[in-house]
């Protein structure tokens, strides 16, 4: 026996190890990965360079077969996902996953070769079958959270949010089985846990599990059985080398990473020498692949634009780091289907989509080629006629948005049936109609269309209606605008949409209008949803919310809300909301000028009487994120799925919720006299709420 120094490399850090060496035998690994075929689902991609710009790394696919083990490089497995919300009842992502069998569609196996070369002293010789067994490990490397963008300022951010939840400093912060989708969750780890469950992701060719490694239940022993020849580079000779053909079934939640660590035990079960291929003199204990991240690929079909909108008037690079904090990547279209729509063009589609039941005399008239000065005028602006005082009824042809109910509803419809038209034209009618079922709709994008301003103050940003497919307004912010409805498209919902700036407090409350219905209380995280993409907050700081980045990933968002682990309905609504009675007022803002106003009062009207009615609401604090007009918005809980009022004496008056237009009121009607306390609470368990300081009542 002798005593050898082995060297092995890990990570990026070269640390020195000691090791007994029993026999002059030694062996060295190779874990190769090929290119998956053409019509696979994922590909698997070599980090290529790093952004400066970005923070981030870009990846290219292998294009060869490649050993794992002698890149320093990091891998992703980057899987295809190109699935929309069709506009269903289901509104989950999971549930809808599940329903239409898509989870089965992403959940791949890579397909992996353990190689062993024996070497004898210095020269190669026969494997013999079985000699040695690779013990292959499943580590977990910690995420790298502070990528995650979030907004300037005091309050939550993803990448805190994501930490609170689910990081872990030395690794194990992949999806622990709680937050993991049903299909998946036998391959997570427990929340307690930092490994995930090796057995289910390492298997043989033949989908079949290994045994656990007797010393390390993070390992299972992958026997050598199976012989081939291979020539000898040095000497030219034909030698056996042994191997053996294992899948890795990760679970496929964007984000989770994995390492593989790999040593070798002989027929004695001891651990044998492993050479370094590249220094020949290096002994190692054990070889490491670098870190593999799942990924998940989105493709954009087609970006159609309105003539004078360029492809380049967006920036895509930010668009794309959006999405890169959960993970995805937004394959941007081909050159040949980024389609511009000429004026022409445009306007036949006006014609046949939009004018040819409404107004149909009036663009008659306004699209006669006697006109074509004002039409120059008007597309290279907007996306609709204007008013001009020459022809006659063209001030009819501007979309009215007159619906006080859902004010944007002529545009929307409009513009949405251009849209469907262009989409249609280019796809085919075939692929156009395959769009409407995830399954046989897969391997085609979502498809977008940028066209201009409907009018001057229009407040259109852009719309998607399901299926894969949306449109936005060009101009400022529209990489925002285009984050936003490829969220929608990707089932995330609205944070807040509506916000109330006439009130000694300013707030957002749920709103019901058709088409900008929000917040979803519970889809978003609470001390970061005002700059969340799926507001409607005028904010430059825009970014997913820790929730919206889960949800992304494949997390099971709703199952986290309802289901019987509790950990993120404690870190959601976590402070107290305050319970006010509002009293609406007149209030002059600017010398006579008069707007109405929300007063709001923590402290009981005085003399109040039987008969009287108190409009209430509870608001929780807000996220210390201002808007670009400096409000720090408080939330108005009063309709929140988990939320209930509470009135401790109910002969004086219990609070109803009602429906007021597109809002919702909390009223409380003075039954009787005496004393009652009112209580604002959130339902955290069956037993167990978050309830707001009392605003009591006193009935003489
Ligand atoms: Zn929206
Ligand atoms: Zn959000």
């Amino acid at each position: 026996m002798s005593e050898v120094t082995a060297y092995g490399s890990v990570d990026e850090a070269t640390t020195i190890l000691q090791g007994t060496l029993q026999r002059e035998l030694s062996y060295t690994i190779a874990l190769k990965v090929q290119p998956p075929a053409q019509d696979t689902n994922y590909t698997i991609e070599e980090e290529s360079d790093f952004l400066e710009y970005s923070g981030r790394p870009t990846y290219s696919p292998i294009q060869e077969e490649k050993d794992i083990i002698e890149s320093s490089n990091g891998f992703r497995i980057c899987i295809l996902e190109n699935i929309g919300d069709n506009g269903s009842y289901i509104v989950d992502k999971c549930q809808f996953y599940s329903q239409w069998n898509l989870m089965e569609k992403i959940d791949v196996y890579i397909p992996v070769k353990i190689e062993i070369s024996k070497l004898a002293v210095d020269e190669p010789e026969d494997y013999v079958a079985e000699e040695v067994s690779a013990i292959v490990e499943l580590l977990d490397p910690p995420e790298n959270i502070d990528i995650i963008r979030g907004p300037q300022g005091t309050g939550r951010n993803g990448a805190n949010f994501v930490k609170n939840l689910v990081h872990k400093e030395n690794g194990g912060d992949n999806c622990p089985s709680t937050y993991a989708p049903r299909e998946f969750r036998e391959r997570c780890r427990s929340l307690q846990d930092s490994v995930d469950k090796v057995q289910k992701i390492i298997l043989d060719e033949r989908k079949r599990q290994f045994q656990v490694y007797s010393e390390n239940p993070n390992a299972v022993e992958v026997p050598i059985k199976s012989l081939e020849e291979r020539v000898d580079e040095n000497s030219n000779k034909v030698r056996k080398i042994g191997y053996a053909r294992i899948l890795l079934h990760f679970p496929p939640i964007a984000g989770n990473n994995y390492r593989l660590k790999i040593k070798l035990i002989n027929r004695n079960r001891q651990d044998v020498k492993i050479r370094d291929k590249n220094n020949p003199d290096l002994y190692l204990l054990y070889v490491q692949t670098p870190t593999i991240t799942i990924w998940k690929k989105i493709k954009i079909e087609m970006v159609a634009l309105q003539e004078e909108v360029y492809y380049s008037d967006m920036k895509w690079w930010i668009v794309k780091s959006a999405f890169a904090d959960a993970f995805i990547d937004i394959e941007e279209p081909p050159s040949g289907k980024r389609y511009a729509i000429t004026r022409d063009e445009w306007m036949k589609y006006l014609g046949e989509e939009v004018y040819r039941r409404w107004r149909r005399r009036e663009w008659r008239e306004y699209s006669k080629p006697v006109y074509v000065n004002e039409h120059i005028q008007d597309f290279s602006q907007y996306s609709f006629p204007q008013q001009h005082p020459n022809i006659p009824g063209s001030q009819n042809l501007t979309p009215p948005d007159d619906n006080p109910n859902s004010p944007n509803k002529d545009t929307w419809t409009f513009l949405e049936s251009m849209a469907r038209r262009i989409f249609r034209e280019k796809l085919g009618r075939r692929n156009y109609n395959r769009l409407r079922n995830p399954r046989r709709g897969y391997n085609i994008g979502v498809c977008a269309l940028i066209c201009k301003p409907p009018f001057n103050g229009s407040g259109v940003g852009g719309l998607s209606f399901f299926n894969k497919m949306f449109y936005i307004v060009s101009g400022t912010g529209m990489e925002m605008t285009f984050a936003h409805e490829f969220g929608h498209a990707l089932f995330l919902r609205h944070a807040p949409t509506f916000f109330v700036r006439n009130s000694d407090i300013p707030y957002t409350t749920r709103y019901e209008g058709g088409g900008s219905e929000g917040p979803y209380w519970d889809e978003h995280d609470s001390e970061d949803m005002i700059t969340c993409t799926m507001s409607y907050t005028d904010t430059n700081e825009w970014h997913f919310c820790g929730l919206c980045i889960l949800t992304l990933r494949l997390y099971d968002r709703k199952h986290m809300v309802e289901g019987e682990d509790d950990t993120l309905r404690r870190i959601l609504y976590q402070r107290m909301p305050t319970v006010y009675w509002v009293e609406s007022t007149d209030r002059e803002t600017s010398p006579g000028v008069f707007v109405s106003w929300r007063t709001l009062h923590q402290n009981p009207p005085q003399q109040l009487m039987v008969g009287e009615e108190l409009r209430l609401i509870a608001l929780y604090p807000p996220e210390g994120v201002l808007d670009n007009q400096g409000m720090d918005y408080h939330k108005d809980l009063t309709k929140h799925d988990r939320g209930s009022w509470v009135s401790t004496n109910r002969r004086v008056g219990r609070v109803n919720v009602v429906k007021r237009g597109n809002f919702w009121h909390a009223r409380i009607k003075i039954v009787g006299k005496g004393r009652t306390e009112i209580k604002f609470r959130l339902r955290r368990n069956q037993n167990e709420f978050d309830e707001s300081a009392p605003l009591v009542l006193e009935v003489i």
